[in-house]
């Protein structure tokens, strides 16, 4: 490689299926040098509008340095191809800090729809490090005909509408806000997460650890060997439904759906894999 010019440095904020699949089409796409990399002192163009993501019958010239960040949450997370690194960063100056010493050229946030201090931190490292930032969110659920939901803003109003919905909830907003369901003495809970939730807990809560994803068969099965009557879900997103989703559907439950956060002011976003390839290729 020629010393002056910067490999296309990719900083994956991860932690879902998106930044899976993107460090995979990546890593796909080759290592080693990159033959039309933007001179290593040229100005990095500021975040724009999310190209299209009209797929290109040329090969792909740029060979990428992918690095994918996970938060540390699950005690044996599955490790996408490429680099990786584990653990907060120290907010976003130190997340500024890490893209300057690592000389990362492209920051791809690809958290969690709920992932909100993160987001909002990759804005604010992105201004300071002046490296173009696009957001990769899944879409959002719609309902159904035939679906009963109830949206809410936050888990403590999805707590506060549980009691009038249903007496035995399906809980799989994870276990990190479970606290917020403590005082709810009345109501038996299934919760379902990859690691063991932490007190404070409610207290009537049987614990399913499990790793998705889940078949509809799975999910109607759970429904009924517990009685389910009430469903609690954020709008995670990704496939045009969810199995559960479905299976409420067809049981007749109603679902509480938490409502995502908005991506911070200014970021372009998109929902495809692609989209964020095409924005490499034209964002040097
Ligand atoms: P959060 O509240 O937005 O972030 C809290 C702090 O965790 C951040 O300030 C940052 O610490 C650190 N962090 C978060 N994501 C990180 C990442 N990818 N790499 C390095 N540090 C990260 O995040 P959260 O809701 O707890 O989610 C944590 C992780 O779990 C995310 O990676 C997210 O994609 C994944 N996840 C979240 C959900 C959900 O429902 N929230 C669901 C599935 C997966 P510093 O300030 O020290 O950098």
């Amino acid at each position: 490689m020629s010393a002056d010019v910067a490999p296309v440095h990719v900083l994956i904020l991860g932690g879902t299926t998106e930044a899976r699949r993107l460090a995979e089409a990546l890593a796909g796409a080759g290592v080693g040098s990159a033959p039309d990399a933007r001179p290593a002192d040229s100005p990095v163009p500021a975040p724009s509008a999310v190209p299209s993501a009209a797929p290109s019958a040329a090969p792909e010239a740029i060979r990428y340095r992918v690095t994918t960040s996970l938060a540390g949450r699950v005690a044996a997370p599955v490790l996408p191809p490429g680099e990786t690194r584990i653990g907060g960063f120290g907010g976003p100056s130190g997340l500024a800090a890490w893209i300057t010493t690592h000389r990362v050229t492209h920051l791809v946030d690809a958290t969690h729809p709920f992932a909100e201090r993160m987001s909002f931190n990759a804005s604010e490292a992105a201004a300071l490090s002046g490296i173009p930032l696009l957001a990769l969110r899944r879409p959002g659920w719609t309902p159904e005909p035939g679906d009963d939901w109830t949206f809410v803003d936050s888990l403590e109003e999805a707590a506060g509408r549980l009691p009038g919905l249903g007496t035995r909830a399906f809980l799989t907003t994870g276990r990190m806000g479970l606290h917020t369901f403590a005082g709810l003495t009345d109501t038996w809970f299934l919760v379902r997460s990859v690691d063991p939730p932490a007190p404070p807990v409610p207290p009537r809560l049987e614990v399913l650890l499990a790793r998705g994803p889940f078949t509809l068969d799975d999910e109607r099965e759970l429904l009924a060997r517990h009685r389910i009557d009430v469903l609690v879900t954020k709008d995670s997103g990704g496939s045009a439904t969810a199995p559960k989703l479905t299976a409420a559907r067809e049981a007749g439950i109603p679902v509480v759906v938490v409502r995502r956060p908005p991506v911070p002011a200014g970021v372009a976003e998109t929902g495809s894999v692609e989209a964020v390839r095409t924005w490499l290729r034209t964002s040097r």
